[in-house]
């Protein structure tokens, strides 16, 4: 049974970052994850305030190429017309477009070379004694004094320890992926609102490709799953998005995920604490996210309490609420 002093399940930016910055403390960190890249994780936008926060943390030299800047974003909802934001202005530069299996693969060698233990599997089963921790991955076992959650949001330890997820609302992503018949012409990150409520995020891929995702209600989203060309209907009734993306009668679409944001009750206890989406999560759209994963995991190894974390994060939530409620209404 190896021993270890600190277990971190989960190698998004979160259990990296959290690893990290662990082990330059000189903790034994043993980072864990199945390490399988998914297709949903595909153009994600780190906010200017990310990056800032990465360089911070001296991991600024992980933003260039394949990942790519992104000067700022277009806007399109009913009655206010075309908006463009652009991030010129921003003390931390850019956003950048992330290529993200190239970017969780190279914050898992950065915490790698800080001296985390990284370790291929699914943390199966856990359970609590008297002197700390004892876990199994992929046939092996494992021992440490704390946990930490960053399983995104299955939120995979805190549920087992019983937490349940309060989501804000029922919101579902449908993503789809084409490579569009000429190049396009912008770098922004595309948002529109259709006269049903619902929404669309697109943009241009580093690779070139371009990638767009309908944000609709669970029920609104199982009836057009029904419908063979039903994304594709949808796309080609969008004016901003297939302005800058075009039409596309054949994407790839992506498995459906959930794009509410949610809160995690309780997201710590005795030796253990969940961060990132495994704590709280956020409308992929809002674009929050990344840097409120990478900000929640550097309070954590800074040593901030849990109870200062959770007023911080309340702080961020709020933050976020309004910016949607700005947006949405
Ligand atoms: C379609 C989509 C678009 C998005 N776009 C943006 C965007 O543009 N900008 C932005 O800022 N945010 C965006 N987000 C949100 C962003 O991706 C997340 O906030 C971010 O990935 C959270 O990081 P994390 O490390 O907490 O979790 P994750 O990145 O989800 O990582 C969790 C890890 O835990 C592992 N894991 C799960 N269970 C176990 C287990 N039992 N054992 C071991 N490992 C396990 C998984 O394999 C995974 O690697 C988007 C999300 C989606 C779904």
């Amino acid at each position: 049974m190896q021993q270890v002093d600190i277990v971190i399940a989960g190698a998004g930016p979160a259990g990296s970052v959290a690893s990290l910055l662990f082990a330059r403390a000189g903790q034994r960190v043993l980072l864990l994850d199945q390490i399988s890249p998914t297709a949903a994780k595909l153009g994600d936008t780190l906010a200017p305030q990310g990056a800032g926060l990465l360089q911070r943390l001296g991991l600024g030299p992980l933003l260039q190429p394949p990942h790519q800047p992104i000067r700022g974003q277009i806007s399109l909802w009913d009655g206010r017309g075309e908006l463009s934001t652009d991030f010129f202005a921003s003390i931390h530069g850019p956003a950048w477009r992330l290529d993200r299996p190239r970017f969780d693969h190279d914050l898992r060698l950065a915490a790698a070379a800080a001296g985390a233990i990284v370790v291929e599997g699914h943390l199966d089963a856990l359970h609590r004694d008297a002197t700390g921790w004892r876990l199994s991955s992929a046939g092996r076992a494992y021992r440490c004094r704390r946990l930490i959650d960053a399983t995104g949001r299955s939120a995979w330890i805190a549920r087992r320890l019983g937490a349940r997820i309060q989501r804000d609302d029922d919101q579902v992503g449908l993503y789809g992926i084409w490579r569009p018949a000429s190049p396009i012409g912008t770098d922004r990150t595309l948002v529109e609102r259709c006269p049903d409520g619902s929404w669309w995020y697109g943009a241009r891929l580093p690779d070139g490709r371009a990638i767009a995702g309908l944000h609709l209600s669970a029920p609104a989203a199982a009836q057009l799953r029904r419908l063979p060309a039903g994304w594709s209907q949808a796309l080609a009734s969008t004016r901003l998005i297939q302005r800058h993306l075009g039409r596309s009668a054949r994407p790839a679409l992506l498995p459906a995920h959930s794009a509410s944001g949610s809160v995690t009750h309780p997201c710590d206890g005795e030796g253990w604490q969940a961060i990132g989406d495994a704590a709280m999560a956020f409308d992929p759209i809002s674009g929050f996210g990344l840097q409120a994963a990478i900000q929640d995991s550097s309070w954590l190894a800074e040593g901030v309490d849990d109870q200062e974390r959770h007023r911080r994060r309340q702080a961020v939530r709020a933050a976020y609420q309004r910016s949607m409620l700005e947006t949405k209404t």
